[in-house]
Order: C-alpha cells, then sequence, then structure tokens
C-alpha cells in the first residue's frame, strides 16, 4: 500500500505531497503538528526535507483484540487531514483494516513486507494480544497472536504500541479478563517498545514520535513506561482548563446540577485526571476544541494508566499524585524587602508549602458545600473561571 505521494529531491514549492497538498502547506501542517507535541520548527523543516529525499519509513501494522479505535482516530482527522500528512511521512506496508488484499494475498504482502526493509521497518501494534490457553483465542492466517506478533517483531527496527490494549492490554484485559488479554511488553520481553496508551491514543503523539524517527533517525525520550516525555510528562490535572475551579474548591456533586452545568471541577465526579499522564487537555481529538472527556462534561477516566482505567470504579476519587500548594502562593501585591538570614529557610518552607498544599487541597475538598454553595451563587459561566476572589 504505498502512498500517493510525489516526491523529488528538489526543494521548490511545486512539489506535490499526497491528495494534492503543497509544500507549503505540508510544512505548515507538520510545524504545527510539531509545535504541539513541543518539537521545534526547524525539527519540521528537517522532517520535510526528509520526505522530500524520500526517507519514508516502512510501516507495518498488525491489530489484535481491539475496536480499531486508534485507526479511526487517526482517520477522522480535518481536512488536509493529519493522515493524508502521516501518509507521508511513512510508506504503509501492511494494515488489516485499510488494506484492500484479503486471504493468502494479504499474507503474502506481509512477508514482502517484512522481507523488504528487515531490521528497518517500524512495528505499529495496535490492539491486545490473547494469551490464555497458548493464545488461542485469537488466529490469523493460522497462526496465534502471539506467534504472529513474535514473528513480524523480530525482523522489526523499531516496535510501537498504539493505545492502552497494545501498550498494558487496555478494555480486553478488564477483570476477568477471560482470553488472558495482554499488552505487547509482557510478550516482547527484553525489547525496547514505545508505548502510547490512550483509549484512542491520540494520532499527533504517534506523528510526533514518527517526526523524530525520520527526522533524526532515533526514538523520542522515554519514561519508565516506555511512554513518550513529550506526551506523558505531566497529569491531566496539571493543565487542565477546569483547575482553577478545583483551587477554588468549586466541584459539580452530581451530573446535571448547576455546577456540571458551569464547568466546575468534576474530582468529585471520579476523574482520574490528577493521577492520569496524558496530553487531551492540549492535543484534544479530531482537531475540533473541546473534544475530550473533561472538555466534554465526562470526568477523565484514566485510560493511558494501567492501574486506573477498567480497574478502579468510575467514581472514586483520585489520588492526587503530585499535589501543589495553590493557597500557598505568593500574593501578587507581596511587599519587597532585603533578603534577610531568615531566606536560609526558605527551602524548607517550600517543601513544607508543597506538601501542605496536598493537605489544603484535601481539607478544601473537605469544606466543599459550603464553598459549592457559595460558588454556584457566583453565576459562572466561563469554565476558565477566573474569579475575583482568587
Ligand atoms: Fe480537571 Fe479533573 Fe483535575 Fe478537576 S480533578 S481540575 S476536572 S483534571
Amino acid at each position: 500500500m504505498q502512498s500517493e505521494v510525489i516526491s523529488s529531491n528538489s526543494t521548490n514549492e511545486s512539489t506535490k505531497f499526497r491528495n494534492g497538498v503543497d509544500r507549503r502547506t505540508f510544512l505548515k501542517i507538520v510545524a504545527q503538528a510539531a509545535a504541539a507535541i513541543g518539537l521545534t520548527g526547524s525539527m519540521a523543516a528537517k522532517m520535510v526535507a526528509a520526505v522530500e529525499k524520500g526517507a519514508r519509513p516502512s510501516v507495518i501494522w498488525l491489530h489484535f483484540q481491539e475496536c480499531t479505535g486508534c485507526t479511526e482516530s487517526l482517520l477522522r482527522t480535518s481536512h488536509p487531514g493529519l493522515a493524508e500528512v502521516l501518509f507521508d511521512l511513512i510508506s504503509l506496508d501492511y494494515h488489516e483494516t485499510l488494506m484492500a488484499a484479503a486471504g493468502h494475498q494479504a499474507e503474502e504482502a506481509l512477508e514482502a513486507a517484512i522481507r523488504k526493509n528487515s531490521g528497518k521497518f517500524v512495528l505499529v501494534v495496535e490492539g491486545a494480544v490473547p494469551t490464555k490457553e497458548n493464545g488461542i483465542y485469537m488466529q490469523i492466517a493460522n497462526k496465534t497472536g502471539v506467534d504472529m506478533l513474535k514473528h513480524v517483531a523480530a525482523s522489526a527496527g523499531a516496535i510501537v504500541a498504539i493505545g492502552s490494549c497494545a501498550s498494558w492490554g487496555g478494555v480486553p484485559s478488564a477483570a476477568p479478563n477471560p482470553t488472558g488479554a495482554s499488552g505487547i511488553n509482557e510478550i516482547l520481553l527484553g525489547k525496547m517498545i514505545v508505548t502510547l496508551p490512550g483509549c484512542p491514543a491520540n494520532p499527533y503523539i504517534l506523528l510526533g514520535t514518527l517526526l523524530q524517527y525520520v527526522a533524526l533517525g532515533k526514538l523520542p525520550e522515554l519514561d519508565e513506561l516506555g511512554r513518550p516525555k513529550f506526551a506523558y510528562g505531566r497529569t491531566i490535572h496539571e493543565h487542565c482548563p477546569r483547575r482553577a475551579h478545583f483551587d477554588a474548591g468549586r466541584f459539580a456533586e452530581e451530573f446535571g446540577d448547576e455546577g456540571h452545568r458551569l464547568g466546575y471541577c468534576l474530582y468529585k465526579l471520579g476523574c482520574k485526571g490528577p493521577m492520569t499522564h496524558a496530553s487531551c487537555s492540549v492535543l484534544q481529538f479530531c482537531e475540533v476544541v473541546d473534544a475530550w472527556p473533561i472538555g466534554l462534561g465526562h470526568p477523565c477516566f484514566g485510560c493511558t494508566e494501567k492501574n486506573v482505567a477498567f480497574t478502579m470504579p468510575m467514581l472514586k476519587p483520585a489520588e492526587i499524585v503530585r499535589p501543589t500548594p495553590p493557597a500557598t502562593y505568593a500574593p501578587v501585591t507581596a511587599p519587597q524587602g532585603y533578603v534577610s538570614p531568615i531566606a536560609t529557610g526558605l527551602g524548607g518552607l517550600l517543601v513544607g508549602g508543597i506538601l501542605g498544599g496536598g493537605f489544603l487541597a484535601a481539607k478544601k475538598i473537605g469544606q466543599q458545600e459550603a464553598v459549592a454553595t457559595a460558588g454556584a451563587g457566583e453565576k459562572k459561566s466561563d469554565i476558565s473561571g477566573a474569579s475575583g476572589e482568587e
């Protein structure tokens, strides 16, 4: 399945990309994507130059136990779509959902793609893999999912697990997990795997990962779970548009109440944003403003975290993994003065302040009845919620 890209070694403006996207537009989209994921403009320029030289990595995309939501979210981007840009960046040589081939023809296409770029292609895996009873719960071309995964991975240059299912099991692994659905890191032991959890994973994160791989020939910096730090380095709570309401103690108490309608914090409805590392609040989905759970009024359910989504009860309050102390911020009108010897104790005070932040947050939640009632009376309609009292 080759892209329709018309590529050349030139860098002139007449170079055309997939679906007639011109070079200027292509550069703009890549630059926007790079900025969205924290990469520089010069990285985008390197990327475009690499594409023009025909440096598109071959990608083999396998499907196992999943809903195809990650592929769907990739295809549902707006025009000129991320999918078009992505398919100019890569040579998608095998993808069971998108390819026309079937049966023996598909098997031959897979083997040909492996042979042609052995040791160099990127293997993208979508879906969990059933492991119980020797993996008999899934068979493709007379092979179990486990065998197929191991066979293709043995020749891959890089391996990416897209979505929560491939990353750690996702919804097919929810209790009682009758098929033994597992993330691919539990099968490909000892292999370096980039995990992009999310239900679905945001396609910009895949684009960012491939951008770096194509432009620099290396994978992005990963955390201890194999997640790119550019996308999973902070929690939803640390960059949530409702955070001002959390800090001010304004909470929705139940779905449809006044606090919910006013866009207050969803913590008391079970929002797992404080313990979920993801970038949904920044990247959102389908390039539509507020198209992400909290933006639409639903609590985050922690889909990127193995021990949260499909494990913790929906309404159970989240742990706040990195409490911050809003009530101890320095006032804007703080008096100016010299640095006294007392300042030597400042470090200790700051540490104490941060530790105290958790206590203060808990205290606020405990006092929520009075605060929420007062907050509801403020008749706020803006979820950014800047309050004159804060
Ligand atoms: Fe946002 Fe949820 Fe944190 Fe409230 S608890 S500020 S809704 S992430």
